[in-house]
């Protein structure tokens, strides 16, 4: 007896839904793996290299702001 055909929701590609595939029943077989980081390891480090540089700038600039205040105030 042939499996149902069902057309995966994500990539609209046709599978047979067999009753032992894991995952949804409305994905197909590569679909249902565990999806990939979104981002590969490299690209996120450099992302948290950028946040990092981003973030020291700013607090280099609030401190400077606040000398600033400082010397106003004295
Ligand atoms: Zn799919």
């Amino acid at each position: 007896m042939p499996f149902p055909i069902k057309t995966c929701v994500i990539c609209h590609e046709e599978f047979e839904l067999r009753p032992d595939k894991p995952g949804f029943a409305n994905r197909c077989p590569s679909c249902s793996e565990p999806e990939q980081a979104a981002e590969p390891e490299p690209r996120r480090s450099t992302d948290y290299a950028e946040r990092r540089a981003e973030f020291e700038v700013n607090a280099a600039r609030r401190r400077a702001m606040r000398d600033l205040l400082y010397r106003k105030d004295s």
